[in-house]
């Protein structure tokens, strides 16, 4: 069975190299080969360096000035000779990125049945400025095979009729990924220089808040709202200690470095690489963060998380209690904080929840699925 797993950006990356991983381990049957379109490029080389994945094929499209008309072209021609070449029986893309979409349009043209990790996850605005709900529901149509998270993303696909004999609730591979780092960073012989550099800037004493945002519909008055919070946090709570890896967007670095650069107890540091970052996670007391793979990760970690987004297309951890959802608000967010930081017992009883997002099982489980086909 020959399969293609195609990912182009740092957190399809992370969530698709145990996928890899569980594929080589049942080498026998499987002839596996992997290829990025390097959407994103210098993020997503550490996290192959991180895993030992070295791509088979990198179509290598990452260019200034990106635009989605050019990406998308770009990723289905040069995908065509990697498909005719190999000509895969299975080729795997993940969640909602343009990779993704196109991806999926590329290997149904090939002919190859499509599998799609991390499917079902749906807001329901497709018309959102923002084409991931778009790029996940392409991917969705297109897939033969959904490999699902939760319950809810696999209702959501049952909603829009599709089989159930062809989906599969797994767990979301990003703790098969956490699993797999955590031991790794923790492990006697692993040194890392930026590890290192983060032991040499964190305050034992204080309680360490670990902030990081992104996205896009939080540029303008979101990023500066959730500066002010993060302001008065600091500044109401001397024992506490905010790290906040900024995100190299103008957009989020120029709120970030207006507002925080001259306040004592927060320390703003360029983003860190997949490791450092797992490994600071694990030394946190509470995460502020708009990612949606850092809300999955942290529960397994037993840290609690304040999500800055109005909506969220993960509902399980709202409703598991492992995330708080704040948006935007700058009294919200203050509020949940300090009530974390100074109610003992609510932080003790977040901690303790049951992460909904799996148990580091899932590309165990994929993997069995194909052979089972
Ligand atoms: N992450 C990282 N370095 C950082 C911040 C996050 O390696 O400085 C990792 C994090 O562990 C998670 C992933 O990047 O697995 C999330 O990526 P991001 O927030 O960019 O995207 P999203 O999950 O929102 O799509």
């Amino acid at each position: 069975i020959k399969n293609l797993i195609i990912f182009g950006t740092r957190p399809e990356a992370i969530k698709m190299a145990p996928l890899v991983k569980a594929f080589e381990v049942k080498q026998n049957s499987f002839e596996t080969k992997v290829c990025i379109t390097a959407q994103h490029r210098e993020m997503l080389d550490q996290v192959l360096d991180f895993f030992e994945i070295k791509p088979d094929f990198d179509l290598d499209l990452m260019k200034a000035n990106q635009n989605l008309f050019s990406l998308t072209s770009d990723i289905i021609n040069t995908l065509k000779p990697v498909l005719e070449e190999f000509q895969p029986d299975y080729v795997y893309v993940h969640g909602d990125t343009t990779t993704t979409m196109a991806a999926s349009i590329a290997a149904f043209y090939s002919g190859a049945k499509v599998c799609h990790i991390e499917a079902g996850l749906r807001t329901f605005d497709k018309r959102s400025p923002f084409p991931e709900e778009m790029n996940r529901s392409v991917a969705g149509r297109i897939a033969d095979y959904h490999f699902c998270p939760t319950e809810t993303s696999k209702n959501n696909l049952l909603n829009e009729n599709i089989d159930s004999k062809n989906i599969l609730v797994t767990g979301n591979t990003v703790i098969d990924a956490l699993k797999y780092s955590n031991e790794k960073v923790n492990s006697k012989n692993f040194n890392d220089r930026e590890i290192d550099s983060l032991k040499a800037i964190l305050d034992a004493k204080k309680q360490l808040v670990l902030v990081t945002g992104h996205r896009r519909e939080n540029h303008g008055q979101g990023f500066i709202n959730i500066c002010n919070a993060l302001k008065q946090i600091a500044e109401e709570n001397e024992d506490v200690q905010i790290i906040y890896p900024v995100h190299l967007n103008p957009k989020v670095q120029k709120p970030v470095y207006n507002i925080l650069k001259d306040v004592p107890n927060i320390s703003l540091i360029d983003p860190l690489s997949y490791p450092s970052f797992i490994w600071l996670m694990s030394q946190s007391y509470i995460i502020i963060t708009d990612s949606g793979g850092v809300q999955e990760e942290a529960p397994s970690l037993g840290k609690p998380v304040l999500v800055m987004r109005d909506t969220t297309e993960r509902p399980e951890a709202v409703e598991a209690g492992t995330v708080l959802l704040v948006g935007t608000n700058t009294d919200k967010i203050v509020f949940e904080a300090n009530r974390l930081l100074e109610d003992n017992q609510f932080y003790t009883k977040m901690c303790m929840l049951h992460n909904p997002y799996g148990d580091g099982m899932a590309c165990k489980r994929i993997v069995e699925f194909i052979k089972k086909l």
